[in-house]
């Protein structure tokens, strides 16, 4: 049921095709509140009396949809739902890291496996660039690059208080292998 102010939609369970057609997500910023992804979800009714309409869902609560509901719900290709916030965290990440200046390693120096997951090659650098070599809390890193973008994310996010995500993106944290610390800023991508 969904209730408008100037209509009440209901369509029964049993006549129900739900689909995922969209997903927006809002960033997560050192100023904004709780990182959110919200999902459109097309309600469909089998009914020619009931017009199809739209309800919006917080992605955290997708889950608990899909478990009271006793058919499945359908997704759009395109669409990618994030259900925790350590997911939504990662991708807010990695698209900051994005902007932040590249890192060339010397052409003699292979890129090794990322060390935590073994999976793909080392993909970050953590070089101090959010402030001048001697000002701030930030250290300079001297390890080699040894983590892939997605582990040094969830190392970045594991540290952090869970009860604070509005903090997480402003705090630093150390470099998992010289302890060295880092913000967001200082992880650079390898080229
Ligand atoms: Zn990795
Ligand atoms: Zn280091
Ligand atoms: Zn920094």
């Amino acid at each position: 049921m969904k209730v408008t102010t100037c209509r009440v939609h209901v369509a029964q369970q049993q006549d129900v095709h739900l689909t995922v057609t969209e997903s927006r997500q809002h960033e997560l910023s050192p100023d904004s509140n709780l990182p959110v992804q919200l999902l459109t979800i097309r309600v469909a009714s089998t009914n020619p009396a009931v017009q199809a309409f739209d309800i919006w869902l917080n992605s955290t609560e997708y889950g608990e949809l899909c478990e009271k509901l006793r058919a499945p719900i359908r997704r759009a290709a395109h669409v990618v739902i994030h259900q925790s916030l350590g997911d939504l965290f990662l991708e807010t990440f990695a698209s900051l890291v994005e902007v932040n200046p590249a890192y060339s390693v010397p052409s003699s120096q292979e890129l090794e496996a990322c060390i935590g997951c073994m999976q793909t090659r080392a993909s970050v650098k953590l070089v101090k660039t959010c402030q001048e070599a001697a000002t701030g809390e930030c250290q300079q890193c001297y390890c080699r690059p040894m983590w892939c973008l997605t582990c040094m994310g969830k190392w970045f996010a594991s540290r952090q208080d869970p009860l604070r995500p509005d903090t997480w993106l402003a705090s630093r944290v150390p470099c998992p292998t010289c302890r060295a610390r880092f913000c967001i800023l200082d992880v650079c991508t390898v080229r």
